[in-house]
């Protein structure tokens, strides 16, 4: 499936499925702000995951790391949850068909 001459597919290394280029985020290991370079690639919703979870600094001070994020109790729950899902999966936030039929 692969044309020849194209790199393999990239992975995530935090869930470990194909990355879709639609759905290709680059994360800074640290923090730009704090002075970081080197960047990894995820798929969007496990880098939206990752900043939803943890500030700048605690990245740059105990995060810098995939392995790091990887011990994360609820970057772990995350990452065995998305694994079930196909690999161009994203979650849109959205409202409840609850909270949005109710009108104030
Ligand atoms: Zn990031
Ligand atoms: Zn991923």
């Amino acid at each position: 499936m692969t044309p020849p001459g194209t790199p393999g597919p990239v992975v995530c290394p935090l869930c470990e499925r194909a990355i879709p280029p639609a759905q290709r985020d680059a994360h800074h290991l640290v923090p730009k702000s704090k002075g970081g370079r080197q960047t990894e690639f995820l798929h969007r919703v496990c880098h939206r995951q990752i900043h939803a979870l943890l500030t700048e600094t605690e990245l740059a001070r105990q995060y810098a790391t995939v392995d790091a994020l990887l011990a994360h109790p609820e970057l772990q729950a995350f990452v065995a949850w998305v694994k079930t899902k196909p690999d161009d999966f994203f979650v849109r936030t959205r409202k409840s068909t609850r909270v949005r039929g109710r009108k104030r």
